[in-house]
């Protein structure tokens, strides 16, 4: 788990794009520098219950959160933040998490769940 997560500003126009793109979709650049986003606000969130192809899939909460630079990204949150929250933002295996600002990082994976 690693504080922040890697966007990219175009080096024509000064977008940020999330996931890197091989082309600039506003002015079809082709160059990009790496930024690290550390926080953003939450927007919206919803709950994952059902994945195909998982049977013992545990729900699970995704957020549309907008960095100060109006960038939009779908997060996995790891507490119960809800729209307005500012959230510190994560990185792990490439994949962007958030937890309220000032919270502890989140743990690798959601904690287990405790025997029956
Ligand atoms: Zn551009």
């Amino acid at each position: 788990m690693t504080r922040g997560f890697t966007v990219w500003r175009c080096m024509g126009c000064g977008a940020v794009l999330f996931p890197e793109r091989l082309l600039c979709p506003r002015c079809h650049g082709a160059a990009f520098a790496p930024e690290r986003v550390e926080e953003g606000v939450v927007e919206e969130t919803s709950t994952i219950r059902h994945m195909i192809g998982q049977a013992d899939w545990k729900p699970r909460v995704i957020a549309n959160v907008r960095t100060k630079d109006g960038l939009h990204i779908t997060v996995g949150l790891r507490d119960d933040s809800g729209p307005g929250t500012v959230i510190d933002l994560y990185e792990e295996a490439g994949a962007p998490f958030g937890v309220a600002k000032g919270s502890p990082p989140p743990t690798e994976s959601p904690p287990a769940e405790p025997p029956p």
